[in-house]
Parts: structure tokens; sequence; C-alpha cells
């Protein structure tokens, strides 16, 4: 029998599994969306920076303890239509209950409502001046709009397993980052959180665009699978007599060259739009005064130079050789939050002009110059053998190791 090694185990841990960005993607894009608050918010933001980026993994981590909460995290637009689901699936929940019934949705996923869900929650939190519940719902909410982010949570086919190219969703969204992050770039196109008047349209923009890299996503990985031997392209592991299949760093290094700038380009587009909602949110809230809800209130001389030199270190690109990452860290214990202010005492303090938008473009017509083309989409179907398309959503599970 073959020993596991310790380093192949705690590959075998942290990738081979459908996950949502990985626990070090989420870290990031709720670290990054710090950066981007405007001066009103960001101290406290900054105060409860640990807990933002801890928590920005809870709704993947409750996912083993609640049968509910798997469906939050993505969902099948090809389940309703391969021919332009955007047109045939209502964006309003109510609408969408009508038209397919609450179960479908809950089967198939309910992402772009729990983004919208966990927003209202947000707002309810600033109302009560509860710095728990605004933490708690400003990390998760950046959990959720992360995964939107993801093309590979807008499709049946979401790891690949309809079409012989199991893996794929660890590939992408966990092992990319992890081993290219120093040559990402972190800072967005308009690195700067904006008011956002429609967010439920906002959010289906994003998977709209998510949709529309699906085709790039699987077609760049077959035109690799036709030159790569299947003994060059995977990693065999054993474990508890199973024998288990992960894509290798050779493949991993070629598909980050023909589709890294998609990655990295979606990587760096969720923070805005956190950072935006998170704004949204507390603006729809009144503006509640948040230095006010801080022990100390305002920024401390400590915290103010270090976030400057993270900011200085973000503009330049250099967060992940800085190693000024949280994600590159260990897991930080909890910390207790703030007492808590109550809402009455709490003044309006300045705000931003509000902007009617902030998400990217649509999918079809993604323009951003360091965005790769979109090819058109062809969303897989049918396996090699050409069975028909298994409509299982297995519960997809987490990695266990975490970051
Ligand atoms: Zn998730």
């Amino acid at each position: 029998m073959k020993k596991v090694i310790l380093p192949l185990l705690v590959a075998l841990l942290s990738s081979g599994q459908a996950s949502a960005w990985g626990f070090f993607g989420h870290r990031i894009i709720n670290q990054i969306a710090v950066y981007e608050l405007p001066s009103s918010m960001q101290p406290f933001y900054y105060r409860h920076l640990n807990e933002i980026v801890r928590q920005s993994t809870a709704p993947d981590e409750r996912r083993n303890s609640d049968p509910t909460e798997g469906p939050r995290h993505f969902i099948d637009m090809d389940h309703y239509s391969e021919d332009n689901p955007f047109a045939k699936v209502p964006k309003e929940y109510d609408k969408a209950v009508e038209k397919y019934s609450a179960d479908t949705l809950k089967k198939y996923g309910t992402v772009p409502w729990v983004v919208l869900e966990t927003k209202d929650n947000l707002v309810k939190a600033f109302r009560d001046g509860d710095t728990l519940a605004i933490v708690k719902y400003s990390a998760e909410l950046g959990h959720y709009v992360g995964d939107a982010f993801v093309p590979l949570h807008t499709t049946v086919n979401y790891d690949g397993q309809l079409t012989d190219q199991k893996g794929l969703h660890s590939l992408w969204e966990s092992q990319l980052p992890e081993r290219f992050i120093l040559d990402y770039k972190l800072l967005d196109d308009k690195p700067s959180a904006s008011y956002i008047k429609d967010p439920l349209n906002a959010i289906w923009l994003v998977i709209q665009q998510s949709y529309g890299f699906l085709g790039e996503t699987f077609d760049r990985a077959s035109k690799i699978e036709k030159t790569m031997p299947p003994t060059v392209r995977y990693t065999f592991s054993h474990r508890y007599g199973k024998t288990q299949r992960r894509y290798s760093d050779a493949f991993a290094d070629a598909y980050e060259k023909a589709v890294g700038g998609m990655v990295n380009y979606r990587l760096k587009g969720a923070p805005t739009l956190v950072s935006s909602l998170w704004l949204t949110a507390w603006q729809e809230a009144g503006k509640p005064d948040l230095n006010a809800m801080m022990r100390p209130t305002k920024a401390t001389k400590e915290e103010k130079e270090k976030l400057a030199i993270e900011l200085a270190a973000w503009k330049k690109n250099t967060l992940a050789q800085d190693q000024l990452l949280l994600a590159q860290q260990k897991t930080k214990k909890a910390e207790a939050a703030d007492e808590i202010k109550p809402a009455k005492e709490m003044a309006p303090v300045h705000a931003p002009e509000p902007e009617p938008e902030a998400a990217p473009a649509p999918a079809s017509e993604a323009s951003a110059p360091d965005a790769p083309a979109v090819d058109k989409v062809k969303v897989k179907t049918k396996g090699k053998d050409g069975s028909e398309k298994i409509k299982k959503k297995a519960k997809q599970e987490e990695s266990p190791s975490g970051w």
C-alpha cells in the first residue's frame, strides 16, 4: 500500500473539491474591498479587518453542517436554458419562484437573491448599530459576491464533471490564484466604492459576465488536454483505498497561460462590487457614524500608518510580494468586537456622491483593457461517451484545511 506523504495530503485537501474561490481568494477579495472604501467607512472596517477577512469563508464552512447553505453559492443558468437563459430567468425572486417554483430555484442555486438578502441584513445591522452583525454580514456579503464572479458557479457542469474535466473548479479558483498570486494585479481599473442604485441588476450583470467566460473556461482546458498526455496532466494520489486525481502543476502552468488573465480579472473585479454594496447598505441605513461605534473612536496613529503602507503596496501591486495579504498568513483567532454604541447617539457623516452603477460591463462585451476576449459561450453538457447530462447537484464540499 502506498503511503500518502504529507505535502500530497495537504494538496489533496486543499484542491480537487468543488469550493468557491478557495479560502485564499475569498480572503483577498474582502481585504481589498476594505481598501476601496471612502474615509467615512474605512477606519471602522480597517479596525475590523481581521474579522472581515476571517469570516469571509464562514458561509463555506457552515455548508457541512447546514444542508440549506450549499445552493446559496451558485446559480446554474444553463439548467434553465442553454440559449440565453438571462432572457428567460426573471431577475426578481418572486417572479422566478412563480415561473419555476421555490424548490427548483433552491436546487439550481440562489446566489443573486442571497446577495440581496445579505445586503438587506447589513442595512439592518447598520441601523441597529450592531458592530458584530455589521462585521458578519459585510464579510458574508463579500463571500457571496465573490462566488458570483466565478464562471463555474453559473453552470450545471460546475466541476467539468460532465466533460471529463473533473477538478476544473478548484484548478480555476484555488490552484491558479494560490500558485500565481505574485503575478496577479489586485488593483481594479476603478478601485473605489460607489453607490449602487439597483443592486439586484448589478449582481445579475456579474453573473451574466461570469457565464460569458464559461466557453473559454472549458475550451482552453480541452485545448491543453489535446497536447498533454494524462500522465503529465494529472497528479494521482491514493487514500482510503481510492485513487484521486487532480490537475498537475504542469497543467496549471499551461492553463494559467491560457486563461490566467481571466482568473485575475475576476479576482480583482470582485472587491469593487463588494465595497460598493457595503457603501450602498450604509447609505440605505442613513449613513450612521461608524467612528462613534469604535473604541477608541477614530483610527489610531498605528492603524493609520499600517493602512498607509498597505494602500501604497496595493497601488503598486506589491501586496502579495510584501506578504501583506492576510490570506498569506495563518488564520487568526476571533477578535471581540467593539462595545456597541446606541444608534440614536450617532451623527450623520460625510458620504461620497452616489454613482449609478458600479458593476463591470456585461459578459458579451467584456472590454476592460486587460480582460481576456470572451469566446462565444458553448456550455458542454454531454459527457465524452455521449451520455445525457446529469442534473445532479452534488453537495459541494469545501476545502477542509482552509488557508
Ligand atoms: Zn461559496
